[in-house]
């Protein structure tokens, strides 16, 4: 190649770089080939709905995934009581998790009053310490839902206390609606799996949630498979922290 031809060639992908920063720095979360993935989700269908189709494909390359629900959606059924909304949602977050084949784990926070407080620290800290994963995937922290803010800032303290021994990822749900200010570094492409993440989302029964199909998951897992080059991707943050040993 001619002098010239390169000096082109060089300013051309450096010009798109700019123009198109997904392409030139966003990394896949599935390069990592974690081992162990805990994903802690505030209300049942949260996990599904947010990275679904990312537990479905790291399980898929072999790591060992667990869905872990903060709460047993308490508050999550007009006209039924605590008790009968946490039983319901409970049966739909096992029959979801069975059919992806995924080990659920339910925490004892109260959908809707959430707490954050020295117990509550000690809790989320124990289940890392049991757990050991690799990977962690929560909700990314600013979002119009107080149990999505509580579920992350007890993860992120839990990472930090036990010496960060796990990748932290934040994710999106309901981006607009819930999850705000949400700028991915990294990218799954769900695709082959998609159908079954849906599959599973909508184990959650009483939440009526087909509608939410296409106004939410066809728009957002649709535009991040735009910005990740395929037809449906989940987006995430890692939580970057360049610390001195
Ligand atoms: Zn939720």
């Amino acid at each position: 190649m001619k002098i010239k031809h390169l000096i082109i060639a060089c300013c051309f992908v450096a010009a798109f770089a700019l123009i198109c920063p997904t392409a030139a720095t966003a990394q896949d979360i599935m390069a990592g080939h974690y081992k162990k993935a805990l994903i802690v989700g505030a209300h049942p269908d949260d996990p599904e709905s947010m990275c679904g189709g990312t537990m479905l494909m790291l399980k898929e390359q072999g790591c060992e995934v667990v869905c872990v629900y903060f709460t047993n959606g308490e508050g999550g059924i007009p006209g039924k009581s605590e008790e009968e909304a946490a039983a319901i949602r409970h049966q739909e977050a096992l029959n979801s998790c069975e059919l992806m084949g995924i080990r659920p784990v339910f925490l004892t926070q109260i959908d809707g009053r959430s707490e954050i407080n020295k117990d509550r620290y000690a809790e989320m800290k124990a289940l890392m310490d049991a757990e050991k994963p690799d990977l962690v995937i929560t909700h990314w922290p600013i979002d119009c839902h107080r149990d999505h803010r509580n579920c992350s800032l007890l993860v992120f303290d839990a990472w930090r206390l036990g010496g960060y021994k796990f990748d932290l990822y934040y994710t999106e749900v309901m981006s607009g609606l819930q999850s705000l200010n949400f700028t991915p570094t990294s990218y799954v492409d769900i695709t082959p799996v998609r159908d079954l993440k849906i599959k599973a989302y909508l184990c959650h029964v009483s939440q009526n949630l087909e509608g939410n199909v296409p106004k939410f998951h066809d728009t957002m897992e649709g535009l991040r498979g735009r910005e990740f080059q395929c037809q449906w991707a989940e987006a995430f943050q890692k939580v970057i922290w360049n610390r001195k040993k």
